[in-house]
């Protein structure tokens, strides 16, 4: 068996959402961290998901590192192509959801790709062509006010042409809902009109496994985790997927620790859950840009071990957050607190961490790199979206990397909890 489903994620915790899906799917994955400059032993995966940090980078760097996962990608033998973003179609006006598709499509030779980031298992659906958030439309939600891409528009058609160089049409829930045979005929009719993506609507998985069967033959899907469930089922009908391996992973024993960057409702929730009950330090951005406070976090957090987990988060609220911005800028303020928490999640690990929950997308990126982890397995999932990975090769530390707005109240406790 080979390499059959090749995926570029432009986040991390991305990036372990969609290997998840694939391997509840019954396929074998991996999650390699950045694209592999040395030669990695990725096992008998049948899809592989390089996991970058693209999403809040200028486009022209996105473009380039994107295109670099898919050379690697098509090098190790993929035949199809996965570009996962996220579920409420995070980016900014310039991208980067549209520069890297219209790069990948272009060095694929090809012109044409379904767009679907819905989730709906946690609460993301698509409606004649518009992101809804629970309730509430994406532009209403939080991520209005997310720190680095708040999102003011829902209606995704406006959100792709406005980044991408190609038209975007839409496939709508009643085509869905009339099976992958209609949705595989709208893509062709859609394709010959000279469309470069459609905007497929989905509310339900049963949405999602029908578009994932239509895309059986295009090279490349973009979208969130949610559409990716069907497309394991093509390979089987074909008789490519080998038996499913188990999702166990190594115990690890060490010390337990939580770093939240994420500034979601749902992070905050969960900060709030566990504050009275677990050591909890909380970092300010505007002090971590005069002063360099690793060392001292590091010394207060083993102090406060015991046999409960120590919580470092600089998660705030938006008023605090736009404080913070007004005074350093938006950039800075973001990679000043992505510092902080990679410098102490390496210390930490130094210092004997061996379990440790990350909050947010960005923040996971920085503190998987600060590791230096080169690849991921995918173990038991803790929450839709989020199972708990172990690091390729030593030391051996048990990382569960959580989208910003996933899990519930209890995240914390019920993933730390899973390993005892
Ligand atoms: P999510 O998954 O919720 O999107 P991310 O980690 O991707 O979370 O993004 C959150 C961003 O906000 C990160 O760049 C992080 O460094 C930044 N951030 C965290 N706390 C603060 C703060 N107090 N002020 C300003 N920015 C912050």
């Amino acid at each position: 068996m080979s390499v059959l489903l090749g995926a570029i994620a432009d986040d991390f915790t991305g990036a372990t959402d969609l290997c998840n899906t694939l391997v509840k799917q019954g396929m074998r994955a991996v999650q390699v961290i950045g694209v592999p400059r040395e030669p990695l032993d990725i096992g008998n995966a049948e899809a592989v998901v390089v996991a970058l940090k693209s999403r809040s980078n200028p486009p022209g760097d996105a473009v380039s590192s994107s295109l670099e996962a898919l050379s690697w990608l098509r090098r190790i033998g993929a035949k199809q192509f996965f570009f996962k973003y996220c579920s409420t179609f995070d980016s900014t006006a310039r991208g980067n959801i549209g520069p890297v598709a219209d790069a990948l499509l272009d060095a694929l030779d090809a012109d044409f790709a379904p767009v679907c980031p819905a989730f709906p298992a946690n609460g993301r659906t698509v409606y004649q062509g518009h992101l809804f958030v629970g309730e509430s439309l994406l532009s209403e939600s939080a991520m209005k006010d997310h720190p680095l891409t708040p999102m003011r528009d829902s209606n995704l058609v406006r959100l792709m042409s406005a980044q991408s160089r190609r038209r975007v049409g839409l496939v709508d829930r009643a085509t869905v809902a009339a099976g992958a045979d209609a949705v595989r005929s709208a893509f062709r009719a859609l394709a010959h009109s000279g469309l470069g993506y459609v905007v497929v609507d989905a509310i339900s998985d049963d949405d999602l496994l029908t578009i994932g069967e239509a895309a059986a033959d295009q090279v490349l899907v973009t979208g969130g985790s949610g559409v990716a469930l069907g497309l394991p089922g093509n390979f089987r009908r074909r008789g490519l997927l080998g038996a499913p391996a188990p999702a166990r992973l190594p115990a690890v024993e060490g010390r337990e620790v939580v770093l939240a960057g994420s500034c979601s409702v749902a992070t905050r929730r969960q900060l709030d859950h566990v504050r009275d009950t677990w050591p909890c330090i909380r970092l300010d951005a505007l002090r971590l840009a005069e002063h360099d406070v690793v060392d001292e976090v590091v010394e207060r957090a083993i102090e406060a071990w015991n046999e409960s987990p120590v919580v470092v988060y600089a998660s705030a609220d938006p008023d605090e957050v736009s404080r913070a911005q007004a005074a350093l800028g938006a950039e800075r303020a973001g990679a000043v607190v992505e510092a902080a928490l990679a410098g102490i999640a390496r210390a930490l690990v130094e210092r004997g961490a061996r379990r440790l929950v990350v909050a947010g997308g960005e923040t996971s990126g920085a503190v998987v790199s600060a590791l230096g982890v080169r690849g991921l397995v995918i173990g038991a999932e803790i929450a839709p979206g989020v199972p708990w990975t172990h690091t390729l090769g030593a030391p051996g530390v048990a990382l569960a990397l959580k989208s910003g707005n996933f899990g519930s109240e209890d995240f914390f406790a019920r993933a730390l909890g899973m390993l005892s």
